[in-house]
């Protein structure tokens, strides 16, 4: 067997060479096949590049029939190339006409070609193209050959990237390196953004892909991994893992991974090719990534996370670089595009050059998306490998009304979604129109609209919505996004800025709702199997009164002699709504007797949010001064379904006959009570929500902002009495079948309501 002339090292310096001279792509391409054939000592090199249209075309061969470059054109699952760029994994044959992909392309003349290999052209594990070597004689190719033709593939990746390519492409059949992609995910926080890519986490770029000295460069290599592991022990050994924002479990798994002999031997293989260590770490990173993409084992796709991580560490490491973007220079129209993100990270952005946001993972009732909305950023989730598609500085919408993502939109896209923004803020101008008039449907029934808030940046939307009050105020949203626990005299600022804001209006302060998907970073979280039924919002606040005692003293302090609202997260029992009330009463006592000024009166409700309570519910209205429902939890546990998953959140749907049954239930027994019942989870903000919530009773609905516009349109349009008697039969069915949603839209659209 021949080996290659001179080794891969020699390859990649006269590859440097190549890539510097002033000459055109396609004859820079035609070089790099010669220089890939003679080093291989291949009768044939071959580039096939990856086209919008998904086929494989020819760019340049040395060995093949020249006639065949541009005009040979394969699907990409025909051959044996398409079976490389399918797989993203190298074909090495010596016999490749007997594989039955194998097909034969007569104006190539390759029948003559006995073995074959393939290595597919990768970037961020994305296959760009494949690249293929062929001799005559019967040979297998020695595993430093592939890896040596991998790594040149690694190189011809960033020419294809570069763009260089696509002006010998007429229109359509581009390299599909570049092409226009569009994801349908999860419609996340209303609204369309057009902007570009801001990677949360970006790649490190690699500018230097071929080392000078291999020897020095493997010293580099081992001497980061051993950083990198030394790090990870100190981390997890002494360092407090909680403050560091990062969970033990994902740690140890990146330890694992550091300590990994094959992951290691195979940077070190890829250096030995004469790549430089930085490269190096691409290289297997891209490998991996087009591996596991291909799985659908979710703990599989979760490793990969893990290994991405763990690779942009060592190469941080490597380069020395710190590449987060930076927070205050961001570019203007910045959408950012994140894998996951914590809601105090988004805030670190500048709001006013922040223009939306993409997650591939975030449900839409994570945290960072009630963030999104807070903040009136369009955002999409739900996307796969986003972060891995899109490069810094793409062009890309974000449709947050549909969940329709766009990374290098064609120019007719961006034409139509332009006009898209114009007609919303058009309507938008109708919605401001409404601003200040009375929420009173047609047949003259009064629906009191407020919004939920949390966070200061919330407060301006009571008086640009025209809000009837602040219905939920989640005062965890302050503690989340806080570097450590906020003081008494944080809280209490906050919360006299709160009810300052409000003026007359009446705001409804939830306590603490912490635990389940809704962690502090700064504070020993404890491992729970099942955190979402844990030890979380007035479970914790009982078991740890100091804690809401500090809470509740703000608060009422905060009110001065103002009236104010409380109400209690997760209550499960009337036992322990009677606990927390006492907390109440018992602070209530202490300010009494330290002479200061007690609020002119205090509401204590309570939120229903645990199906328990729907059989609860007549000695809890006896208790409370009002109810507010949480239907994003509620519907959480009647379905047993994650809200945070996105896997499964939009599994069941919240407009059906199980969960309007228990919320009718909740409204009926709270009128029957003669006590106020509010909805402020999600569904209460989406109009045909609102609709069927005002037909089953609901009178008084606090809603994300942005929603006050539409929902109250559509009210002011409603005849009331009419969808009550249109729905309320509707859900007492038990005849299988009853699409509630879509009864609904109908509904809308006999009776000129816009949903
Ligand atoms: C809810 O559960 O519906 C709710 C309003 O509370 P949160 O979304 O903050 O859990
Ligand atoms: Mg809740």
């Amino acid at each position: 067997m021949r080996g290659a002339l001179g080794g891969p090292r020699v390859l990649l310096r006269r590859l440097r060479e190549v890539m510097a001279e002033p000459v055109s792509a396609q004859e820079r391409l035609d070089k790099i096949v010669v220089l890939i054939a003679a080093n291989m000592v291949a009768e044939v090199c071959s580039v096939y590049v990856l086209r919008v249209d998904a086929t494989l075309e020819l760019y340049a061969t040395e060995g093949l029939n020249r006639d065949a470059v541009h005009r040979t054109v394969m699907g990409s699952d025909e051959g044996l190339v398409g079976l490389v760029a399918s797989q993203a994994n190298p074909i090495n044959l010596s016999n490749a006409q007997a594989h039955p992909a194998f097909s034969y392309r007569p104006e190539t003349g390759e029948e003559i070609y006995h073995s074959f290999l393939g290595v597919p052209i990768l970037r961020a594990g994305n296959t760009l193209g494949v690249l293929v070597v062929q001799n005559r004689a019967r040979r297998t190719y020695s595993e430093e050959e592939v890896e040596a033709l991998q790594t040149t593939a690694m190189v011809l990746a960033e020419m294809i990237a570069s763009g260089e390519l696509s002006a010998l492409a007429p229109p359509g059949a581009e390299p599909a390196a570049r092409r226009s992609v569009h994801f349908k995910g999860t419609a996340l926080s209303d609204g369309i953004a057009l902007g570009h890519v801001v990677l949360h986490e970006p790649r490190v770029v690699v500018t230097n892909f071929i080392a000078d000295d291999v020897p020095k460069e493997l010293e580099h290599l081992r001497g980061a991994v051993e950083t990198l592991r030394s790090s990870l022990d100190e981390l997890l050994e002494h360092g407090d893992v909680v403050e560091g924002g990062e969970h033990r479990d994902v740690l140890e798994a990146y330890r694992m991974f550091a300590y990994d002999r094959g992951w290691v031997h195979k940077l070190e293989e890829a250096v030995m090719t004469g790549l430089t260590a930085e490269a190096a770490v691409e290289r297997v990173q891209s490998d991996t990534r087009a591996r596991m993409l291909r799985q659908t084992d979710p703990f599989l796709r979760e490793r990969l996370h893990d290994l991405d991580d763990l690779a942009n560490r060592l190469m941080r490491q490597l380069t020395g670089r710190d590449h987060a973007p930076s927070r205050e220079n961001l570019p203007e129209n910045a959408i950012l595009v994140a894998r996951s993100m914590g809601p105090a990270a988004l805030l670190d952005y500048d709001r006013k050059r922040l223009r939306g946001l993409v997650l591939e993972e975030g449900g839409p009732h994570s945290h960072v998306t009630i963030v999104a909305r807070a903040l009136g950023i369009p955002a999409v989730g739900g996307i796969e490998n986003a972060a891995g598609i899109a490069d810094p500085g793409d062009a890309v919408i974000v449709d947050g009304s549909t969940g329709d993502l766009h990374i290098r939109p064609l120019p007719d896209m961006e034409a139509a979604y332009a006009e898209r923004v114009k007609l919303r803020a058009r309507r938008q101008q109708q919605y401001s129109a409404l601003r200040d008039k009375p929420c009173v449907t047609k047949d003259g029934e009064e629906v009191t609209l407020m919004i939920n808030a949390g966070l200061s940046v919330d407060l301006p939307h009571i008086a640009d919505t025209g809000a009837a009050g602040i219905g939920l105020f989640r005062t965890e949203l302050q503690f989340m996004v806080a570097p450590n626990f906020p003081r008494t005299s944080e809280q209490y600022a906050l919360y006299r800025a709160v009810l300052d804001a409000a003026g007359d209006k009446p705001v409804t302060f939830r306590t603490l709702d912490i635990g389940g998907d809704k962690l502090l970073p700064y504070m020993r979280n404890v491992e729970e199997e099942n955190p979402a039924l844990g030890w979380r919002a007035i479970r914790l606040g009982l078991d740890r009164p100091g804690l809401l005692r500090t809470q509740l003293r703000a608060l009422l302090r905060a009110a001065g002699s103002r009236a104010l609202k409380i109400m209690f997260p997760m209550i499960s029992t009337v036992q322990e709504f009677d606990q927390a009330k006492d907390l109440v009463e018992r602070e209530l006592t202490h300010l009494r007797r330290h002479g200061h000024k007690l609020p002119a009166a205090v509401e204590i409700g309570s939120m229903v949010e645990v199906p328990a309570l729907l059989y609860q519910l007549d000695e809890l209205l006896e208790r409370v001064d009002f109810l507010s429902v949480g239907s994003n939890d509620l519907v959480q546990f009647l379905y047993a379904v994650d809200r945070g998953n996105p896997r499964v959140s939009n599994r069941f749907d919240s407009l059906s006959a199980p969960v309007l049954r228990a919320l009718k239930d909740i409204a009926d027994k709270a009128h029957a009570h003669h006590k106020p019942a509010t909805v402020c989870g999600e569904l209460a903000s989406q109009p045909i929500g609102a609709l069927a919530l005002v037909a089953i009773g609901y009178r008084s609905l606090s809603l994300t902002p942005s929603a006050i516009g539409p929902v109250k349109a559509m009210l002011l349009d409603l005849d009331c009495r009419k969808i009550a008697a249109f729905l309320c039969p509707l859900i007492e069915q038990t005849k299988r079948g009853v699409a509630i949603r879509e009864q609904l839209e109908k509904f809308a659209a006999d009776n000129g309501l816009q949903l």
